[in-house]
This record gives C-alpha cells, sequence and structure tokens, in this order.
C-alpha cells in the first residue's frame, strides 16, 4: 500500500511544440519509502507531484498508485503545499474534519482519528482556533492534520515548510518524521534544499531541469540523529 510507479513520464506543457517540463522519468517508490525530490526552480518536481496526485495529466508514459492508474485525486494521496489554504471561518478542528464530512464519513468513523492526529501535530489545544489566529508553522500541522485525517497511504508535500523561519522549519521537520512514524505513510516531498532533502529522507532523487529529468538516485543509509 502505497506504491508508486512511474515509467517513461513526460510532461509537455501548452501542445506539440511547448514547454518539455519532464521528460521520460521513471520512479517507483515502495510502501512506506520516504523520498526526497530535489533540485532547482523549473526542473519539473511540481509537475511529477501534481500528476501523482491526479492534478494534471502525462502528456506520455505510466503512473500508477497502488496498483491502478492514476486518473485523478483521490484520498488515498494525501497532499500538503507550502500555505495550508484552510478555510478562514472554520476553527482548526472543523478544517481538519471538513473533507470527511464532504465525503459523508461516518462521524463515529473520523473523530477518533481526526482527535489523534491533532494530538501527534500538537494542536490540541486549539481545537477552536481560527487559521487567521494562528502563526504559519501552526497553519502547516493543520494542513498535515487535514491530510492525515482521510488515512492517505501516501503524502505529497510539496516545498511545505518553504515559507517558515528557520527554527520553526527545524520543528516541522521533526514532526514531520514522528508523523511519517506514526502512520506509515509513503513520503514524496519536494524541495530545493539539500539539507532537508538529506535530514528528512531515506532516498533523494535530484532532478535538473530542461529537461526535466532524474539524474541521481541516492539511498540515504546513516540513520537519523535522534533528538
Ligand atoms: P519546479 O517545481 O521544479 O520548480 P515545475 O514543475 O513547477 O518545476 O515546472 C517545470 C517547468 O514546467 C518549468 O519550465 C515551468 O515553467 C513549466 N510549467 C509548470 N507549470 C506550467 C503550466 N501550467 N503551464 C506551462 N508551463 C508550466
Ligand atoms: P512551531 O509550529 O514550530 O511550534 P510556531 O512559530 O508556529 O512554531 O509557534 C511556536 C509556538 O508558539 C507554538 O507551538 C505555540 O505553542 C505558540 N503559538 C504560536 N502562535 C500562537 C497563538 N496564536 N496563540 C498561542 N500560542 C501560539
Amino acid at each position: 500500500m502505497g506504491t508508486v510507479s512511474m515509467t517513461g513520464v513526460s510532461k509537455v506543457y501548452g501542445g506539440a511544440h511547448g514547454v518539455r517540463a519532464l521528460d521520460n522519468v521513471d520512479v517507483h517508490l515502495a510502501e512506506g519509502e520516504f523520498m526526497a525530490l530535489l533540485g532547482p526552480s523549473g526542473c519539473g518536481k511540481s509537475t511529477l507531484l501534481n500528476m501523482l496526485a491526479g492534478f494534471e495529466g502525462q502528456t506520455e508514459g505510466a503512473i500508477s498508485f497502488d496498483g491502478r492508474s492514476v486518473v485523478k485525486p483521490g484520498p488515498d494521496r494525501g497532499v500538503v503545499f507550502q500555505e495550508a489554504a484552510l478555510l478562514p471561518w472554520l476553527t482548526v478542528w472543523q478544517n481538519v474534519v471538513f473533507g470527511p464530512q464532504v465525503q459523508g464519513v461516518p462521524r463515529a468513523d473520523y473523530e477518533p482519528r481526526a482527535k489523534e492526529i491533532l494530538r501527534v501535530v500538537g494542536l490540541d489545544a486549539f481545537h477552536d482556533a481560527l487559521p487567521a489566529q494562528l502563526s504559519g508553522g501552526m497553519r502547516q500541522r493543520v494542513g498535515i492534520a487535514r491530510a492525515l485525517v482521510m488515512q492517505p497511504r501516501a503524502l505529497l508535500m510539496d516545498e511545505p515548510f518553504g515559507a517558515l523561519d528557520a527554527q520553526t522549519r527545524l520543528s516541522m521537520q521533526q514532526l514531520l518524521l514522528e508523523v511519517w512514524q506514526r502512520f506509515k505513510t509513503t513520503v514524496l516531498f519536494v524541495t530545493h534544499d539539500i539539507d532537508e532533502a538529506i535530514l528528512l529522507a531515506d532516498r533523494v532523487c535530484i532532478m535538473t531541469a530542461r529537461p526535466g529529468r532524474i539524474t541521481r538516485d541516492i539511498p540515504i543509509t546513516l540513520p537519523r540523529p535522534r533528538t
């Protein structure tokens, strides 16, 4: 569960003579793997993530998640962006349970999990706070909680800590490792920060631009530092 397979994937934006954002990319993720996708701006990291999320279609090649062809977004793939885009008129709790409510999940099914997740992301005390009352780091915590409540088998994260100050970023990196160990989801983590990639991931794929390709695929074998 949570396996990703991309084979011969290319993406051209804007017709036959457009931008070749990705060129013949092959990448496979095993269940529970934490992979960072590292590269300069414009190399196609977001394009790759958005195709796996089902937000964009590929021009060539095959993309599957848990053995099924990806054609649209789904609750099996939780997505976290740089800004959480929370609904400003809803509380932390209401934002977190919004997804399952819209999907018609019975309250008895989502409520215990949502409570557990709020505790894991350290937002217990902010159950009734509104997004405007939270710091940037806390809003990202809500974003992660919102993705996790749908019980995704993969978390797709696009520069999730890119807008945070250095200290908040460190605490969010630690939090993400805790979340990953607790829920055992596969993680695809897009970043242009090499330190962050190596700190967090078991495996770092390096991309280059024009055309976007994965040029190195490096296992990170040293254990993570304990904190
Ligand atoms: P990264 O996430 O690594 O910064 P992107 O995936 O955003 O890279 O972009 C890869 C390339 O595709 C860039 O040249 C970018 O300008 C182009 N691109 C991305 N999205 C679009 C789009 N919607 N329309 C046209 N070109 C796009
Ligand atoms: P982090 O997300 O790493 O905890 P933040 O800068 O988001 O870093 O917040 C640091 C701490 O300050 C939070 O964990 C929280 O305890 C407290 N805090 C932040 N914003 C508020 C707020 N609006 N009201 C009360 N406490 C807050």
